[in-house]
């Protein structure tokens, strides 16, 4: 009898823990979905990471997450500097040249692991949390191999063990390792997009778009934006003289010089064949011709390299406009328009008055 008792008691805990436990998967699978949700939602490479990060840190109350990107070639990294995010503010992205080096668990990680959190072999996925008892890594798998590895560390020793079971985080690792790879797809062309491929700058398309929002910008503050519209002066005499290549080529570096005068604030886009357009946020009339003055100097300075043998001086003339849009003014779109065409009148003068110096338009 007692035995019998004792066998129905234990059958009674059982039973509560395995309805227990089966609330609890229904608890994880309903956060899980609707963390995959917010994954899948993202809508650029930097929303998705601060999702990966503090969104699986908030909703499975854990103490650290780390994520670990297999990026051997800075790709991920450049397309977040070009879509104006700061790689270094992302504090638990670990971007990595191969994965062995952080841990030696995530070369070999087909799987999720889960364990004892083991200062030797983990402390460097979690630099900025103490107390650590159990972690679970987790790969980001891209066909047969794993590009990096989502982290999840917690105080709770009982919270990540070899006896869990490991099917939601297996099938989290697989949504979000393919939302990065779409997210740095869409990153890449919307780069494509705006960007001219011989000077690395950005292109006309795009400096139209920053022009609006800077003029709003300055609409705001009630300061003003100026312009510069930069020419070479007789470039097709180098085609002409020299070939398409010296061309390139010369192109190439009067970018370069022209990159070196200015801000990191300002914008630099190759508006057309041989002409180069600068935005300059917070910037007169005057400063800008002061810039534009300096320009002109440096590429007059030296001869450039247009092939291995061949040396050749070469000038540019530069037109000058600024606008301090009113505080009723609504038609940016016009303003923006007014802007670019004083820079380019002013360029046509300059060309006019015998080409290799500034003007400034008169607005
Ligand atoms: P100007 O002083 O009046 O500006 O004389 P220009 O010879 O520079 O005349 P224009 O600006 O009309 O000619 C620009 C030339 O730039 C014509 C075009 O063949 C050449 N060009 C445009 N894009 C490229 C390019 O990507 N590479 C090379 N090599 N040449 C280009
Ligand atoms: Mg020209």
């Amino acid at each position: 009898m007692d035995d019998l008792m004792r066998e129905n008691e234990e059958l009674k805990k059982r039973v509560a823990e395995m309805t227990a436990e089966a609330a609890n998967n229904e608890s994880i699978l309903k956060r899980t979905q609707a963390r995959e949700l917010t994954l899948l939602r993202a809508d650029s490479l930097a929303q998705l990471l601060r999702a990966m990060v503090d969104g699986l840190r908030e909703s499975y109350a854990l103490d650290a997450v780390s994520v670990v990107l297999l990026d051997p070639q800075h790709e991920v990294r450049h397309l977040l500097l070009a879509g104006g995010d700061r790689p270094d503010e992302f504090k638990q992205i670990f971007f990595v040249d191969s994965l062995i080096g952080l841990a030696p668990q995530l070369a070999v990680l087909h799987k999720p692991w889960l364990g004892p959190f083991v200062g030797a072999d983990h402390h460097l996925l979690f630099p900025d949390t103490t107390n650590l008892k159990s972690a679970a890594l987790v790969p980001l798998p891209r066909k047969d191999r794993a590009t990096g590895a989502l982290c999840f560390g917690s105080r709770d020793p009982s919270r990540f063990t070899r006896h869990h079971g490991t099917e939601f985080l297996a099938h989290l690792g697989a949504v979000a390792a393919v939302c990065i790879e779409n997210a740095v797809n869409r990153a890449r062309l919307l780069r494509a997009g705006i960007t001219d491929f011989l000077t690395g700058w950005h292109n006309r398309r795009y400096l139209q778009q920053r022009l609006k929002e800077e003029l709003a910008r300055a609409q705001r503050r009630a300061g003003s934006i100026a312009c510069l519209m930069i020419d070479i002066d007789r470039f097709k005499s180098i085609n002409d003289g020299y070939g398409h290549l010296a061309g390139d080529n010369a192109l190439k570096e009067i970018a370069h010089r022209v990159e070196s005068q200015i801000r990191s604030m300002d914008t630099a886009a190759r508006f057309g064949g041989d002409e180069l357009a600068i935005l300059l946020p917070e910037a007169g009339a005057a400063e800008a011709a002061h810039l534009a003055e300096r320009i002109r100097e440096v590429i007059a300075a030296m001869p450039f390299s247009l092939t291995a043998q061949i040396d050749r001086s070469l000038t540019v003339s530069v037109g000058v406009a600024a606008v301090a849009p009113g505080r009723h003014e609504t038609d940016l779109k016009a303003v923006a328009d007014r802007l670019l065409a004083d820079a380019d009148a002013a360029l046509y003068r300059a060309k006019a008055l015998g080409r290799n110096r500034v003007q400034v338009g008169t607005g």
